[in-house]
């Protein structure tokens, strides 16, 4: 199998071949500073590196070089994503599956969990307390079962959770993490206005891939790592790609991670809109520790550094998978969205106390919504509850062209101002509301033109009145 980034073919574009020559370049050029500056010289022009230069910044342990990785990644975050924080939260459909991923306690052969689905009466329900937080934004999450999950059912959860106007509430955007599946479904998720698409690769290397997955359609690695190709044949044009950390070695990971972003770009002309760093956790029969390839928290951050150079137009996402402390030194270096108060059992937001029963795994930063808005404040973070993008065509690649005209400040951060705005009028409690009111005053000023500035101060003013829902 050749290497190539333009093939359908998935191990021509994810190449085993080429990800090893990769790993033992970047070994053997770690300390190579001639290179290592070279490198970090083509960063700083912001157009991004591509797998082999990000793996040799990766391998670098040079402390002085190491500290001017991160410096950049700061820096890259900064001008493209300013301090804007989006937040969302997922939701939990079905834990039916015909899976046996070892890593999920989903998987069909457990025996203990119990196994639920909720109905659209549930869903809504789940969707007002999601709304009752503050939350826009969900990702739905189903384990794969044609029988029980079909299309038709997941189409059916979406359109419920768009139409439920709970008070001052609505979720305006509905991404979708489910199994890979054909061309023609994706046109239904299309059709049914999702925002992203997301699958997770779990693990880039095939041979472990098979191995982690014995049995169900999830076994095949091909069709799971060519689902992005359909999906952008189906009209989805913001997807979102991630691996489950600690699967297999995370160099292999970061490469291949990187090459299915490049393939992205090669074929359809547009990248993948956000990366996901999740890391495999306890839940019920799973112990990660089964898996060898756990990585310390500073490698973690450092991942994180070289993908925020290495792509600096896509975003990057971390979840409540990871503590607040881990949360805090990774958003520094790169990450763009968040989940908050995360439930990740089905039918976990109705519930007072957070039910473990049917949980995917365990949640290390159990923070309310309003908690989590009101540390990012505290960190200088704008969180941002905005949805335009999608709402307004700004989709693959035309977000990209705004991403990179650099428009984006006159457009987000205004947009982000508002959707707090709403927030803390809605949702907020007291301390968060001072807080937050003191930082929109102080952001309108980051505002470059002065026209956009007055119309959010009108805005404001209107979001005080009642109105909702503005948006550039
Ligand atoms: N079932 C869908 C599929 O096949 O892609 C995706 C939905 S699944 C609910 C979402 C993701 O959770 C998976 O892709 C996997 O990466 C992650 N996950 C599964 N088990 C996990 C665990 N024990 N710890 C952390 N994340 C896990």
């Amino acid at each position: 199998m050749e290497y190539n980034p333009k093939s359908l073919k998935a191990e021509e574009f994810i190449n085993d071949g080429e990800i090893r020559d990769t790993i033992a370049y970047a070994q053997a050029h770690k300390n190579d500073t001639a290179l290592i500056d070279k490198i970090i010289e083509k960063a700083k022009l912001r157009k991004g590196l591509d797998h082999r230069e990000a793996s040799v910044l990766l391998a670098c342990d040079d402390e002085e070089k190491v500290k001017e990785i991160y410096d950049l990644a700061e820096q890259i975050k900064k001008d493209f994503y300013g301090n804007r924080i989006v937040l969302f939260a997922p939701l939990y459909l079905s834990n039916y599956c015909v899976n046996g991923c070892l890593y999920c306690p989903y998987h069909l052969k457990n025996k203990t969990i119990p196994r639920k689905k909720l109905t659209q009466e549930e869903v809504a329900k789940e969707v007002i307390a999601l709304q009752d937080m503050g939350h826009k934004r969900l990702a739905i999450e189903a384990g794969e079962d044609p029988v029980n999950n079909p299309i038709e059912y997941i189409l059916d959860c979406i359109n419920t959770i768009y139409s439920i106007k709970h008070k001052n509430g609505a979720i305006r955007r509905v991404n979708v993490n489910i199994a890979a599946t054909t061309v023609e479904n994706y046109k239904k998720l299309k059709d049914a206005g999702i925002g992203t698409y997301i699958l997770f690769q779990e693990t880039y290397n095939k041979k472990n891939y098979e191995y982690l997955h014995p049995t169900g359609p999830k076994h095949n690695y091909d069709y799971h790592t060519e689902a992005m190709d359909r999906a952008m044949e189906g009209g989805i044009d913001d997807v979102g790609i991630g691996v489950l950390f600690g699967l297999d070695n995370y160099q292999y990971e970061f490469a291949g991670l990187l090459m299915h972003a490049e393939h992205l770009e090669a074929v359809h002309g547009v990248g993948p809109h956000t990366i996901s760093v999740p890391r495999v956790k306890h839940a019920d029969d799973i112990d990660p520790n089964e898996f060898d390839n756990s990585l310390s928290d500073e490698m973690f951050c450092k991942i994180a550094a070289c993908i925020r150079i290495a792509v600096p137009y896509t975003g990057m996402i971390i979840s409540t998978r990871e503590s607040q402390e881990v949360r805090e030194k990774i958003i520094r270096l790169g990450v763009s969205q968040i989940s908050g108060a995360s439930r990740t059992s089905v039918g976990g937001y109705t519930e007072k106390e957070r039910p473990h029963d049917t949980e995917q795994f365990d949640v290390s930063d159990n923070r309310t919504l309003d908690e989590v808005v009101n540390w990012l404040m505290r960190n200088d973070y704008i969180p941002s509850f905005c949805t335009a993008c999608y709402r307004e065509g700004r989709t693959g690649d035309r977000f990209m062209a705004l991403c990179k005209s650099g428009q984006i400040q006159n457009c987000c951060h205004p947009n982000a101002l508002m959707t707090l705005k709403e927030f803390l009028m809605d949702y907020a409690t007291e301390d968060t509301r001072k807080i937050g009111e003191a930082m929109i005053e102080k952001e309108i000023a980051n505002i470059p033109k002065e026209k956009v500035q007055n119309i959010v101060r009108e805005r404001l003013v209107k979001i005080e009145q009642g109105d909702r829902d503005f948006r550039f």
